[in-house]
C-alpha cells in the first residue's frame, strides 16, 4: 500500500513528534483522541481528528477495535504508535496489518519474538550480543538443577518472567536458602500479570549502569547504529536525565556492541527504530531487553547524530531503503535531555492543572519538544511528561552548562514540575563527574529525605 495518510494513535508530545515528521514527508497526518484531550495541539494541527473513547486509557488509547475503526472511517495507510500504549502490542500490530494498513513498527512476529524475553536473549546471543550469564532457558521444575544452575552463575542472582515488563515480575536471591521459595513466587506472578508462568534466572549485577544502543534496520536487511544514550538517571524505573553518547565509553566499545545490534537487526528481518538495552558494570556490556518502538529519549541521539529517527522509522516502514549508511553515521558533541514532568519535586506527587504562564528557552542547541501551551489544562488521566528539553553542544561540559542556562529560562507557571531536581542533579558532583549507576538517584533522594524529614 502506497503511504498516504497516518493515523497517530498516541497522544503528547510523541504525538505531536509524528505528526511533524508526517508533514515534513508530504503525509496527511489523523489524530485519534480522548474525550479529555480534545485541547491538545496535534489534535489542532492534524488533518482530521477522530474522538475514539472516554479518558482511561484502556477507553481510548488502548482501545483496539476503537482505533482501527477510526483508521478506516478516515482512509489510513498506516499506524504509528508511538511509544507506551500499544507501541509493544504483538495483538496490535497484527491487527493493524491484517485490517490492511501499514504499522510504523516491526512486524507482530518480531515484537512476539522481543516481548518475551527468554527467546529475546537466546536470538541476541545468536548473533553475538552479550547477555547477561544466566540460564539457557525457562527454569524447569527440578530444584537440585536450579540449584545447580544458580551455584554455577554464583549468587546473588535474579529470577525474572519471561513475559515481564514495566519494572516488575522480577525477584533477587541473595543465598540457596531463598531460592526455591523466589522461584515459586516470581513464576505464581508471572503467571498472574504476564499469563505467562515462565520464569528464567540471570546474575544480578549490584552496580551497574543503563546504557542503549538506537538502530535503524530497513526490514530487509540492512541496519545502521547510532551509538548509545546513557540513562541511568532513574527512579522507579523511570528515566529522569539522559545523555548521549555515554560517558567513558570508547570509540571502540561503540562499534563493537554497536554493530552487534546492527547485525541483530539484520538478522531478524528487523523493521523500523528500536533501542538495545544493556546493563554495564566493571567495562562489560550486558543485554538486558530490546524495546522495539521509537523512544522518550531519541533526540539526543538526533540531536548527536543529524539523523531524523521518526522520518526514517516512517520512511523504511512504508517499503523505503534506509537513507543513511554506517559510514554516515558520524557522532558530534554531546546532548542532555531533562525530561520535564508535572509533579511535586520532592514528593513526586502527579501535579496536573492549567499552565498559567509558558516560557521556552531559546538559542542555539536548545530544543523543546512538548505539546503544552500557555493556558492548555494538564490532564490527571496520563503521564505527567509535560516537556522534554533537549541541549546539544560541543562537549560535555558545555552541554550541561547550556542546560542549566535553560532550565533557568523555563517557566512553567500554574503546575509543580522536576525542573528543580534537574537543576539539583545537573550541579551533582557525581552527575558533573559522569557515569553513575542506576541506583544514584534513588540513594542521593534517600539521603536527602533522610537529612530533612520535612
Ligand atoms: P522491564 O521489561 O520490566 O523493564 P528489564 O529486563 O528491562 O525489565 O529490567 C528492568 C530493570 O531491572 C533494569 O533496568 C535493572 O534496573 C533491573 N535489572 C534487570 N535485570 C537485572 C540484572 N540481571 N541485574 C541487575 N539489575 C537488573
Amino acid at each position: 500500500m502506497k503511504l498516504e495518510k497516518v493515523l497517530i494513535a498516541n497522544r503528547g508530545e510523541i504525538a505531536l513528534r509524528i505528526l511533524r515528521a508526517c508533514r515534513q514527508l508530504g503525509l496527511k497526518t489523523v489524530a485519534v483522541h480522548s474525550t479529555a484531550d480534545r485541547d491538545l495541539m496535534h489534535v489542532k494541527l492534524a488533518d482530521e481528528s477522530i474522538c475514539i473513547g472516554p479518558a482511561a486509557p484502556k477507553d481510548s488509547y488502548l482501545n483496539i477495535p476503537s482505533i482501527i475503526a477510526a483508521a478506516e472511517s478516515c482512509g489510513a495507510s498506516a499506524i504509528h504508535p508511538g511509544y507506551g500504549f500499544l507501541s509493544e502490542s504483538a495483538d496490535f500490530a497484527e491487527m493493524v496489518e491484517k485490517s490492511g494498513f501499514i504499522f510504523i513498527g516491526p512486524t507482530a512476529d518480531t515484537i512476539r519474538l522481543m516481548g518475551d524475553k527468554v527467546s529475546a536473549k537466546k536470538a541476541m546471543q545468536r548473533s553475538g550480543v552479550p547477555c547477561v550469564p544466566g540460564s539457557a532457558g525457562a527454569l524447569g521444575d527440578d530444584p537440585e538443577e536450579n540449584k545447580k544452575l544458580a551455584a554455577k552463575i554464583g549468587y546473588p542472582i535474579i529470577i525474572k518472567a519471561a513475559g515481564g515488563g514495566g519494572g516488575r515480575g522480577m525477584r533477587v536471591v541473595r543465598n540457596e536458602a531463598e531460592l526455591e521459595e523466589s522461584i515459586a513466587l516470581t513464576r505464581r506472578e508471572a503467571d498472574m500479570f504476564f499469563n505467562n508462568p515462565s520464569v528464567y534466572m540471570e546474575k544480578f549485577l549490584e552496580n551497574p549502569r543503563h546504557v542503549e544502543f538506537q538502530v535503524l534496520s530497513d526490514g530487509m536487511g540492512h541496519a545502521v547504529y547510532l551509538g548509545e544514550r546513557d540513562c541511568s538517571m532513574q527512579r522507579r524505573n523511570q528515566k529522569v536525565l539522559e545523555e548521549a553518547p555515554a560517558p567513558f565509553i570508547s570509540a571502540e566499545q561503540r562499534k563493537n556492541i554497536g554493530s552487534r545490534c546492527a547485525k541483530a537487526c539484520e538478522e531478524i528481518g528487523y523493521r523500523g527504530a528500536g533501542t538495545f538495552e544493556f546493563l554495564y558494570e566493571n567495562g562489560e556490556f550486558y543485554f538486558i531487553e530490546m524495546n522495539t518502538r521509537v523512544q522518550v529519549e531519541h533526540p539526543i541521539t538526533e540531536m548527536i547524530t543529524g539523523v531524523d529517527i521518526v522520518r526514517e522509522m516512517i520512511s523504511v516502514c512504508a517499503g523505503n531503503p534506509l537513507s543513511i549508511k554506517q559510514s554516515d553515521v558520524k557522532l558530534r558533541g554531546h546532548a542532555f535531555e531533562c525530561r520535564i514532568n508535572a509533579e511535586d519535586p520532592k514528593t513526586f506527587i502527579p501535579s496536573p492543572g492549567t499552565i498559567s504562564m509558558l516560557h521556552v528557552p531559546g538559542g542555539p542547541g536548545v530544543r523543546w519538544d512538548s505539546h503544552v501551551y500557555q493556558g492548555y489544562k494538564v490532564p490527571p488521566y496520563y503521564d505527567s511528561l509535560v516537556g522534554k528539553l533537549i541541549i546539544h553542544d560541543d562537549t560535555r561540559e558545555l552541554a550541561r552548562l547550556r542546560a542549566l542556562e535553560a532550565l533557568d529560562e523555563l517557566v512553567l507557571d500554574g503546575i509543580k514540575t522536576n525542573i528543580p531536581l534537574h537543576k539539583a542533579l545537573l550541579t551533582d558532583p557525581a552527575e558533573i563527574k559522569g557515569g553513575v549507576s542506576i541506583h544514584y538517584l534513588e540513594h542521593k533522594l534517600e539521603s536527602e529525605a533522610a537529612k530533612d524529614p520535612a
